[in-house]
């Protein structure tokens, strides 16, 4: 029950009536104005339905008045709900502000209504209570037969089971031969336990973990960076922070990168304490979310970890969040509301007055910049746990020890490998390329294939026998003959991807267990975290995959990490590829070695020379930050400067393009502002949409959203077909 009753105090006294503004989760700034039926009387916050348009909607009261409404159309009711607290509420208005935004669209990040229509069924068991029914058809003996191993949880189970329809179950409890069970319904998540299993932690994680308790203990808002290279032990030490934030009566979130793949987290937060913590992301369930999102706003579901979107939730009292890895670009979203979650946390926690906690073996320059600025905290781990080495990282200069044609892993790569694999140990090769080649062509003429709405190369996926564009989704079948001068047996994939990879090491070692893993691996997330598991028992020798395994994985016996091709990130032209490619790099040869025994990494590169591999090599990574920073400070790009990007997209190549022309007329260019382009964007054509792209680069001292609002107020308004859309703090640029 929270208290939101900051509703003027006129309203209380008001016979004359009430006026309400509400805010509606559509693509709207504005929250209209309605009045209130006698007998309703609302506050800021409550969710209610009005009509808009044709249609009625849940909106939230923005704002309260009294008066006569006149002839405003009237509030339909107040939804029976949590009212959106006022932290919540400023959190949104301070997204939309920062993003640019419509204020309903961040609504729509933050609203989440209970469905009627999906009620809560209780739960109902089914068990025997009553002689055979008079009637035994070999359906109903099959259900008797299940029912006499004893309490069957649900009729659907029960059904399912013994091969028969429900309708099967329900006869026999209508005729008394069953009967059914009030259970009782499950909490949603048990509560955390923080003196549970307390971890003894080496020197270094202890005075780390202490300085983390106090900012906790200071239930105000802060921001600390824990810098900790890979196996340091950052997870131990922020367990830390929130078992201080548990003992203190408060809620913790965690904020991961790629929540659907942390099955392992799950059980390390459940040795530490007791049980594992509300999971929130897309994967889970609509009605378990519902259930946790009325658990975190009763304060009933104490710690969460989850995807960006977590960060709404309607936390009754939360002391800490911890942003896991805090570099990750997932953390961007990427349409709708721009937003990064890393830096919104920072947002909550500064409405809300509690303490961030960053967590990065790789730091972003924004970050670093702002830990040595002193802005933010600073609190480093710079070994690793248990006086395990870091693993030793040499490049393999591809121009000196070239692999075969048609064959990616150099001579010196394969003697480690098959070195690792004599010691009974594992082998990874990180190839971040899906598929089975880059792109195909026919020999004959030289046809490519080219996806049809996007301005991409289609992908060949051999398993699926299908061409797929990695942008938009589009698959077509792999043609035998070339489509366009019919030669047969003409198409050559071209370059590698992971599948491929896979028959080349399947040449060198043929008797080694191989798994592929990649985002492709069909069965979704449930059988990706079946098969990381089968990795870390040991079950394959060999494992080859994408960006996904690079990340936050323990793999026991893994002591050998090879990068196919380190040169593949640090090809484009985005300043931002180098400190990109940097931590990719430093996670994924993070991997070996991370147990007893030591790890080593090999680079396979053309360029050993470049900055980014250097970093690696030498251990360095201060320099490399060092020489980045001065680099973005001399730019004048962020954070020493903003940065914005505004796109422009349309079917009709002309048209879009035209329009963003008639945007950059329409720029002020004061002094601090930069105003380029347009040019086409990096991706100029996706989903069959032309995009154009202007970049807006100020001073740090500019008041870009200001300035960005009053150019798009002056700016011609587009016809609908024609969509414009504000990056802020673009991941590219
Ligand atoms: P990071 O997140 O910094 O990469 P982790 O927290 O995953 O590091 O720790 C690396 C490994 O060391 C894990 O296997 C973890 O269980 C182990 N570890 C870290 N700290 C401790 C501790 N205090 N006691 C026992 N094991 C620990
Ligand atoms: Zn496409």
């Amino acid at each position: 029950v929270m208290s939101i009753t900051e509703a003027s105090p006129a309203i209380k006294t008001a016979s004359t009536g009430q006026i309400v503004d509400v805010l509606v989760p559509v693509a709207l700034d504005t929250a209209y104005s309605y009045k209130v039926p006698a007998g309703l009387e609302l506050a800021r916050g409550d969710v209610v339905v009005v009509p808009l348009g044709p249609r009625e909607t849940v909106g939230v009261v923005w704002d309260a008045r009294s008066g006569d409404g006149g002839n405003l159309k009237a509030v339909v009711g107040r939804v029976d709900t949590t009212p959106m607290s006022p932290a919540l509420r400023k959190l949104v208005e301070w997204i939309a502000w920062y993003t640019v935004s419509p204020r309903g669209l961040a609504l729509r990040l933050a609203l989440r209504v209970p469905d009627p229509s999906r009620p809560e069924t209780p739960r109902v068991g089914v068990r025997l209570a009553g002689p055979p029914p008079a009637r035994l058809t070999p359906g109903r003996q099959r259900v008797l037969e299940v029912a006499a191993g004893g309490l069957v949880f649900t009729k659907k189970a029960l059904a399912e089971e013994a091969a028969v329809s429900q309708a099967v179950v329900n006869g026999l409890i209508d005729e008394g031969t069953l009967e059914t069970v009030a259970l009782a319904q499950e909490p949603v998540a048990l509560p955390p336990d923080p003196a549970f299993a307390q971890a003894s932690l080496s020197p270094a994680q202890l005075e780390t973990a202490d300085a983390l308790r106090e900012t906790v203990g200071e239930g105000a808002f802060s921001v600390t960076l824990v810098e900790g290279v890979t196996g340091s032990g950052k997870t131990e030490v922020y367990f830390e922070a929130i078992a201080e934030a548990l003992a203190r009566g408060k809620q913790a979130l965690i904020l991961m990168p790629e929540i659907a793949l942390t099955a392992q987290f799950l059980e390390r937060f459940a040795g530490r304490f007791g049980v594992k913590p509300a999971e929130w992301h897309s994967g889970v369930a609509a009605r378990r979310r519902e259930r946790i999102h009325l658990g975190v706003a009763a304060g009933e579901v104490r710690v969460v970890v989850g995807a960006r979107s977590a960060l709404f939730l309607p936390f009754r009292e939360l002391g800490i969040i911890v942003v896991d890895e805090e570099h990750e670009t997932a953390y961007k979203q990427e349409d709708n509301v721009q937003y990064h979650a890393r830096d919104m946390a920072i947002v909550r926690g500064r409405i809300e007055g509690f303490p961030v906690v960053l967590t990065s073996a790789t730091p972003s320059i924004e970050t670093k910049v702002n830990a040595q600025s002193g802005r933010y905290r600073y609190l480093a781990l710079p070994e690793r746990f248990g006086g395990r080495a870091m693993p030793t990282i040499r490049a393999i200069d591809l121009r000196r020890h070239p692999a075969e044609r048609d064959h990616w892993l150099s001579p010196p790569l394969v003697e480690a490998m098959r070195d690792t694999l004599e010691q009974g140990e594992q082998a990874l090769l990180y190839l971040n390329r899906r598929g089975y080649a880059p792109l195909t062509l026919c020999r004959a003429c030289g046809h490519r294939f080219q996806c049809p709405n996007c301005s991409a190369w289609l992908v060949e996926h051999r398993y699926r026998r299908a061409l797929v564009c990695h942008h938009c989704g589009h698959v077509e079948r792999r043609p035998d003959n070339c489509p366009s001068c019919g030669t047969v047996d003409a198409l050559t994939a071209c370059g590698p991807g992971v599948e491929r990879l896979a028959e080349e090491v399947a040449e060198h070692f043929p008797d080694k267990r191989c798994i592929v893993l990649s985002s492709d691996m069909p069965g979704g997330t449930e059988r990706l975290r079946e098969e990381l598991q089968a990795v870390a028992d040991g079950e394959f020798s060999i494992v080859i995959g994408t960006q996904l395994v690079a990340k936050g994985h323990n793999f026991p016996g893994l002591t050998l990490v090879g990068v196919v091709d380190a040169d593949i990130g640090l090809a484009n032209g985005d300043p931002r590829a180098a400190e990109r490619t940097f931590q990719l790099l430093q996670q994924v040869t993070g991997r070996a070695g991370r147990f007893e025994k030591p790890g080593r990494a090999l680079i396979q590169t053309f360029q050993p020379d470049h900055p980014v591999l250097q970093a690696l090599l030498s251990g360095n990574a201060e320099r490399f930050y060092r020489e980045e920073i001065a680099q973005r400070e001399a730019a004048g790009l962020p954070p020493f400067g903003r940065l914005a990007g505004i796109i422009v997209a349309a079917a009709d190549r002309n048209e879009a393009e035209a329009h963003a022309r008639a945007l950059a007329r329409t720029a002020e260019t004061p002094p601090d502002v930069h105003v380029f382009g347009p040019a086409e964007a990096p991706l100029a054509l996706i989903r069959g949409r032309y995009r154009f792209r202007l970049l807006v680069r100020a001073t740090r001292e500019t008041d870009l959203q200001g300035y960005l609002r009053d150019w798009m107020a002056r700016a011609p308004r587009p016809p609908q077909r024609i969509r414009v859309t504000i990056d802020v703090d673009p991941q590219s640029f």
